[in-house]
């Protein structure tokens, strides 16, 4: 370690994502032992060949076998659960929009190890203008932003909008309700950054995958080539 960054280490140490004590001889992990205990990361497990969850044979799990996607694949890292989900709701919830740095390493990481075919560009689910209002950003546009800088691929931050404020995905609980919830709420901002390009869309968490499907429609409908899509969490059963 080189004697700058020690100092700022010892001026800004590093915090764990999930509880945010100071970092001790863990040093290089983003989680302490006690909350890396908790994650359950998917990066050796043999996968869903379309959205990435764990699955037992390595070929489709059973919602991607019964229902239609509109993404070629998803990528997404770790369960939706223990210092994961707590880093998610501390970085949504909790003010804590510079937890991005953090989470965004952990999608960066595991988007470079996927082997995605030649993306174009990187885009995130937007939100509504009021629920920014609120939050004061959105959580799915800085890890897009971070993602798009580690792996140097352009970021098309007015490729998407949301056009309609819809109650959170959170608050529905059947994958029918999710999916006519996020219907026609979504629309693309501008037609020609996405004409003919490979899209990586990134969200914070997959649950059904309604959200990520609704719009890699809406951006093959506008002229888009494929979308690929990408979360930190999966909280699919
Ligand atoms: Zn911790
Ligand atoms: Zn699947």
């Amino acid at each position: 370690m080189s004697i700058l960054s020690k100092l700022l280490n010892l001026i800004f140490p590093l915090r764990c994502l999930g509880c945010d004590d100071v970092l001790g001889d863990e040093k290089g992990y983003l989680f302490c032992d006690e909350c890396l205990k908790t994650c359950e990361f998917f990066r050796f497990k043999s996968r869903c060949r379309i959205c990435s969850a764990p699955v037992e044979d390595g070929n489709l799990c059973a919602y991607c076998r019964t229902h239609e996607r509109n993404f070629i694949k998803n990528i997404s890292c770790a369960r939706y659960s223990g210092a994961i989900k707590e880093a998610i709701k501390r970085f949504k919830f909790d003010k804590r929009g510079d937890l991005y740095r953090g989470l965004g390493e952990i999608l960066a990481d595991e988007i470079s190890d996927s082997n995605l075919f030649a993306i174009d560009i990187i885009t995130a689910v937007p939100i509504h203008k009021n629920r920014l209002k609120k939050r004061g950003f959105n959580q799915s546009e800085l890890l897009a932003k971070y993602v798009s800088k580690e792996l140097a691929i352009t970021f098309a931050p007015k490729a998407l909008i949301k056009v309609k404020d819809v109650p959170p995905q959170s608050s529905l609980k059947s994958p029918s309700e999710r999916k006519k919830n996020v219907s026609g709420a979504f629309a693309v901002g501008d037609k020609e950054i996405i004409k003919g390009k490979n899209i990586l869309l990134i969200d914070d968490v997959f649950t059904t995958g309604a959200t990520l499907s609704e719009i890699s429609r809406v951006l093959i409908k506008n002229g888009a080539k494929t979308v690929f899509t990408a979360t930190v969490a999966m909280a699919k059963a």
